[in-house]
């Protein structure tokens, strides 16, 4: 029986050393969240992210926005907390309101700011291996494996996605971490016989019971990343974790494991950023 990866435990234990390191600054850290349109989904994480902060000492100002913001005048709204020397970290709720690029949004975030790792400067300093900012999912996913000494040097992890916000930054991490990675997606040809390989699965899709046992090595580490809703209301990943924690030996649950280490990995940020402005 795998055991569990328990990010909710680990993560309420780091945010206790996060509020006693905000504690310890001469003015608390500053979160700024712009929050365009009244997707419920948005509200309800950016009111889990507001009360994280208020938890760990850092201060929260919520930009709400109408859907039908122009693009201009949120672009002016960044450039204002740009300057904002009370704003340490500024982050965009994705995602934006149909009609609205996010690219341009994304990238008018000061590099300094971008809590969330989104602009270019900071995705191509993470690419060289030199990051301001490690990308929150990415960087509680490694967290928890090292709380749990799942090793990872010389071991071959298959991460299923590739998207810029979890599977492609993941993949440069552990490779950072002396994995040898495999990087799948919808176009990867007989997924299964590279997953079966894998010491570390991580899976990042979006796709209830896509990661079945037969998919995975006796014995490996299995990372749900997946969010998905069921019908009935119930949250599930992407693993069929009543038949895969049979054959792994460790398993993050959903909810519950990997979603409280990516809350906590922004509050470090924050606190990061908060730091290297007072420098
Ligand atoms: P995304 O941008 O939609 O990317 C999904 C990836 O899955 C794409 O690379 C896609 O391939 C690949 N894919 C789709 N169908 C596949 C299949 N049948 N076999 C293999 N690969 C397949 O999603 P995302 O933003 O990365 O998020 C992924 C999931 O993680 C979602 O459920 C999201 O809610 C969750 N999430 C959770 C957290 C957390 O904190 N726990 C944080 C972020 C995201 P192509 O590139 O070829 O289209």
């Amino acid at each position: 029986m795998a055991v569990k990866l328990d990010g909710a435990a680990l993560a309420a234990k780091l945010k206790e050393h996060i509020r006693a390191e905000a504690a310890a600054l001469p003015r608390s850290p500053a979160l700024a969240v712009v929050l365009a349109g009244e997707d419920p989904a948005s509200q309800v994480y950016v009111r889990g992210k507001e009360q994280d902060c208020a938890q760990c000492g850092i201060r929260t100002q919520t930009h709400r926005l109408p859907a039908d913001v122009r693009q201009e005048d949120l672009l002016f709204l960044l450039a204002r907390l740009n300057q904002d020397s009370d704003v340490d970290g500024i982050l965009v709720q994705l995602p934006l309101p149909g009609g609205l690029d996010p690219r341009p949004v994304l990238h008018a975030v000061s590099p300094e700011k971008d809590v969330d790792c989104f602009h270019p400067l900071n995705v191509g300093l993470l690419a060289l291996g030199e990051p301001r900012f490690l990308p929150c999912t990415p960087a509680g996913i490694l967290e928890l494996l090292d709380a749990y000494e799942v090793p990872l040097r010389g071991r071959y992890c298959a991460v299923i996605g590739r998207s810029h916000l979890v599977g492609r930054p993941l993949a440069q991490l552990l490779t950072g971490r002396d994995g040898t990675v495999t990087l799948c997606h919808s176009r990867t040809k007989n997924l299964s016989a590279l997953t079966r390989q894998a010491d570390v699965l991580i899976s990042a899709v979006g796709r209830p019971g896509l990661v079945t046992a037969d998919m995975v090595k006796p014995g490996a580490t299995v990372v749900d990343v997946a969010i998905n809703r069921l019908p009935d209301g119930k949250l599930t990943g992407d693993v069929d974790a009543s038949t895969v924690e049979a054959v792994a030996s460790f398993l993050t649950p959903v909810p519950g494991g990997v979603g409280p280490m990516t809350r906590v990995c922004l509050l470090k940020n924050v606190l990061r950023a908060a730091r290297l402005r007072r420098r």
